[in-house]
């Protein structure tokens, strides 16, 4: 009932002809995805037009960007607007990746005008949420978790809830080789769940796909998906190497 998804997240990698070969590979890499599956591509902006030409005939295949302004257009030199992604094709959208939080001190405030940007053009949000290593080894994480959903996501109507994608990336497993455990991923999706449910109804918390980050690959893949409420993957890493990423995507 809810939708199964691999993105991978090429963050700040790659040249226009190393992104245009690993997007054809992947097309002709045979995948079959079945009904209620996507696969979806996050590309730097200036490749996103080139993407969207290859990805476009491509059913259960969806652009993605990385990040977007949270100002709706105007004197804001080096910003890229929702309408401006909008209007070259893009699909989704990666809101509050930890990334964006730590480096470019995106406030969950800021994240929630991002996320309403998004939804007004007809973007899809993928809003990241997870905690550091020092709330995990305080155990506080679901506090923190529960904090990043309610500032940035709470002021939504369940109706807009709908188009948005929440990606748990703890942020001790981004891009560091460890994983959380397929347990830990699932007590923390299950919580997420919860949460949404506790706000919006069970109904639409489980409408809702809830995918993993972390240093996922096709080695843990599988297991991680398993999980009743991991609805997929945000893939960082692994996204870059075609046959790591067709794999994973094979799990689903
Ligand atoms: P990783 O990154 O798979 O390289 O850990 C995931 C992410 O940051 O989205």
């Amino acid at each position: 009932m809810r939708k199964k998804i691999v993105a991978g997240n090429w963050k700040m990698n790659l040249t226009l002809a190393q992104g245009e070969q690993l997007i054809n590979d992947i097309l002709q890499a045979g995948l079959k995805l079945q009904d209620g599956q996507e696969v979806v591509v996050a590309t730097p902006f200036p490749y996103l037009l080139k993407a969207k030409s290859l990805l476009k005939n491509n059913p259960g295949f969806y652009l993605a960007a990385q990040n977007v302004a949270s100002e709706k257009s105007g004197a804001y030199t080096g910003e890229v607007s929702a309408e401006m992604l909008k209007s070259v094709g893009v699909d989704y959208v990666i809101i509050g990746h930890s990334e964006r939080r730590e480096y470019f001190l995106e406030s969950n405030a800021a994240l929630a005008k991002k996320i309403d940007l998004s939804l007004a053009n007809g973007l899809k949000p993928i809003f990241c949420c997870g905690e550091p290593l020092e709330i995990r080894k305080a155990e506080t994480q679901n506090d923190y978790v529960a904090k990043q959903l309610e500032e940035s996501l709470y002021h939504l109507s369940a109706e807009q809830l709908k188009d948005v994608v929440i990606a748990y990336e703890p942020i001790w497993a981004i891009g560091t080789g460890l994983t959380a455990s397929a347990g830990q991923a699932q007590d923390m999706h299950a919580f997420i769940r919860s949460q949404i449910a506790a706000k919006y109804g069970r109904e639409a918390a489980l409408h809702v796909s809830i995918l993993y980050g972390g240093s996922a690959k096709p080695s843990n893949a599988e297991e991680l998906f398993a999980s009743p409420d991991v609805d997929g993957g945000l893939i960082g890493g692994a996204s870059l190497v075609a046959a790591d990423f067709v794999a994973i995507i094979q799990k689903l």
